[in-house]
């Protein structure tokens, strides 16, 4: 229990990678812990810092306009900082904030999501936060992170230069919150939360579609799944659907293949950023969430942008304004071919406002006359 090597399952600081064979490093709680968990107290099953909350996690299950009954979304976009990135960040500001950890200050790799919260929960420890992100990032991207006072850098490179750089930056006082298994044993830990809210909502669904970068909140769901069931608690594990676009499906290519996953070389040719990960210097993460799905007896699927978009916009129009990478987990159940008899709970991972759409906005001009109005309201 504790900090575990995920290969070797010695115990360890809380510390990436295992010293003695450089497997994951996630928490594992004990029985009661988890228990606890399944009643209504996620947090029980977090490691015990002195904890910085900001109103994450315990997202409610909805049922989803556009599918069957059976079908749900965890809204993770209703989050503090609107993704599911809340869930790590605070356990990172967590151990930042607890006098038995040496860390005093956070670098964090990421072009959206991560950044934000990682900012926000920072500023929330009051420890300072650097951001680094490539120079072609879309500025309205960093304005979030910038509020809450990081100190933003943009990098002449690649998203993996920066991770490069937060990996050099990280060290005995910093610690490092980008979003990945290889650089931050907190995410996945974290993430765990997500199944035990599950569980404690509707016990154990079939199928949990998920949305995959690099993977942590597949690989960190499946393990609170794995947990619960190792300890008797339930009976069961979901089968895990990862989802992918086509553009860049690392995870996808490696479990089509029956194959470790490798990074993606090609051109990255979809717009659903927030998983578009081609995973390069860093494969073993996804190669651990491919790992996953193969252990949970899953499947994982390959989308193209157009019925991504598609579904973003059923869900928007049925009141559920998603990012497109949260769209892709719901539109994956239907692609996956789950059947309507099987439970299923999409993950919607992040809010449609983190993600503002290209374009115009249709709007139409109107003399002060009521008419046109009331004709659009017959
Ligand atoms: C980070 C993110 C994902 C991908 O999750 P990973 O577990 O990091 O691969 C999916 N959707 C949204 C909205 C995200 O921010
Ligand atoms: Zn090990």
């Amino acid at each position: 229990m504790g900090f575990t090597c995920l290969d070797c399952g010695a115990a360890t600081d809380p510390t990436p990678t295992c010293p003695k064979c450089g497997g994951f490093v996630e928490y594992a709680a004990n029985r009661e812990s988890l228990r606890l968990a399944v009643e209504g107290d996620p947090a029980a099953a977090l490691p015990p810092f002195e904890r910085i909350r900001m109103g994450e996690g315990n997202t409610p299950l909805v049922d989803l306009a556009e599918t069957p009954s059976t079908v749900s979304g965890k809204i993770e976009s209703l989050n503090p900082t609107l993704s599911f990135k809340d869930r790590g960040s605070a356990l990172l500001a967590s151990a930042v904030a607890d006098s038995d950890t040496p860390w005093n200050a956070v670098v964090v790799a990421s072009t959206g999501n991560t950044a934000t919260s990682v900012a926000a929960y920072a500023a929330r420890v009051g420890c300072p936060c650097a951001v680094l992100v490539p120079a072609d990032t879309p500025t309205s991207k960093l304005g979030h992170a910038a509020a809450y006072g990081a100190a933003v850098f943009t990098i002449e490179g690649t998203f993996s230069d920066c991770f490069d750089l937060a990996e050099q930056v990280a060290g005995e006082h910093v610690v490092n919150g980008t979003a990945v298994y290889s650089a931050n044993p907190f995410v996945a830990s974290a993430n765990r939360t997500v199944a035990f809210e599950i569980v404690a909502a509707i016990g154990v669904p079939d199928w949990v579609s998920v949305p995959v970068g690099a993977g942590p909140l597949l690989g960190g769901t499946f393990h609170g799944f794995r947990e619960l069931h190792e300890a008797g608690i339930t009976d069961d594990v979901p089968r895990m659907l990862a989802v992918q676009a086509h553009g860049c499906h690392p995870v996808v290519r490696g479990f089509e293949r029956g194959e470790p996953v490798k990074p993606w070389t090609d051109p990255i040719t979809t717009e659903v950023g927030a998983i578009a990960d081609p995973l390069v210097g860093y494969p073993a993460d996804g190669e651990h969430t491919r790992q996953a799905v193969e252990e949970s007896g899953g499947t994982a699927v390959a989308l193209n942008d157009d019925v991504v978009f598609e579904w973003a916009d059923k869900l928007a129009t049925s009141g559920l304004y998603a990012e497109s990478a949260s769209a892709a987990s719901v539109a994956g159940i239907e692609a996956a071919g789950v059947s309507a008899d099987e439970t299923a709970v999409a993950l919607v991972t992040g809010h449609g406002v983190n993600e503002p759409r290209e374009g115009t906005v249709e709007t139409t001009a109107i003399p002060l006359d009521p008419e046109p109005v009331r004709e659009v309201l017959r």
